[in-house]
């Protein structure tokens, strides 16, 4: 259920560590064969390869605001496409046909889920991020044994989601790439309760708003810890976050809409403010 595993598991009564985000790819129009492999730079983050239509198939990385928003946008189709001209700039006036972006579900180490889901008798297997086309014939595999068998293959144990009470990684893998920053883009203007609306490159996303840290002071359980590190209500819709806003280096909470991008309202978390 790339996408929406926590929309499911709202509706199973359990939760996952998982922060849902769109990736978006784009199509050109049909050229004549100009590459016959995978071309990827890791500095732009920028990936392209050619159908047998002859369209290019173009690509990058995460969209950077987490969301169920299932639509291109300008700043990243700028980021991506100028990562396309610097590795190719013969392809600087093809046109594009088609943009579009899926949402993936991201965890905290860029692993999958596989394993029980908390409900007795519902197993998941999620959490793909970006990867799960190429993995899933394995993932598939072992699924398929720990539904048979009840328990995991040796292989799947290390993606148990009880890693996150744990500790244990599941394995070493680097995070998602990061994207190059070279010029200034606009794409959505948030509203920071002390500078006003400023460009949403100015913010950063801190979480989910409303947890509560377990007190730290007496012996903390390994399961509440892990729920507060971890457990993600990653609701589709109306949300609740914190936000600093790295100018001023504010942290506040705004209310936005995870499908429409919408900002509702910022508040902020000074008591003494009005
Ligand atoms: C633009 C883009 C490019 C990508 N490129 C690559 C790549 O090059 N290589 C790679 O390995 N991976 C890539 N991925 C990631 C890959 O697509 C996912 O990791 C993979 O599809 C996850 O597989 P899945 O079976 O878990 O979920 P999905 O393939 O997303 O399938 C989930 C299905 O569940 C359905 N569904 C959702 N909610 C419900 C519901 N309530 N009831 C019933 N059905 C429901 C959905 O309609 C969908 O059909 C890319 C993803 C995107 C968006």
């Amino acid at each position: 259920m790339a996408g929406h595993s926590s929309v499911l598991a709202k509706l199973g009564g359990y939760s996952l560590p998982i922060t849902s985000y769109a990736l978006q790819a784009f199509v050109s129009e049909p050229l004549k064969p100009v590459v016959d492999t995978v071309v990827f730079s890791p500095a732009y983050g920028t990936y392209f390869s050619q159908s047998d239509k002859g369209g290019l198939v173009i690509g990058g990385a995460l969209d950077r605001v987490p969301s169920y928003g299932q639509r291109g946008n300008m700043p990243v189709q700028e980021e991506v496409l100028s990562g396309l001209v610097e590795m190719s700039p013969m392809l600087a006036k093809v046109k594009l046909l088609r943009h579009w972006a899926g949402i993936v579900d991201v965890t905290p180490d860029s692993s999958p889920i596989i394993g029980p889901s908390g409900v007795e008798g519902l197993y998941v297997n999620c959490g793909w991020g970006t990867g799960g086309f190429k993995a899933i014939p394995a993932g598939g595999y072992l699924f398929a044994h720990l539904l048979a068998n009840g328990s995991h293959h040796e292989i799947s144990r290390p993606f148990d989601r009880s890693r996150f009470e744990t500790g244990r990684s599941s394995m070493r893998v680097p995070p998602p790439a990061s994207r190059t920053r070279r010029k200034e883009q606009t794409m959505q203007l948030f509203s920071c309760p002390f500078c006003g609306l400023r460009n949403e490159r100015e913010f950063r996303f801190a979480g989910e708003a409303g947890k509560v840290r377990p007190d730290t002071t007496a012996p903390v359980d390994a399961a509440d810890w892990a729920a507060y590190q971890y457990a993600q209500r990653n609701e589709k819709g109306e949300v609740r976050e914190i936000w600093s806003h790295m100018p001023c280096s504010e942290m506040f909470v705004m209310v936005r809409n995870s499908v429409s991008m919408d900002v509702l309202s910022t508040v902020t978390l000074r008591k003494d403010q009005p």
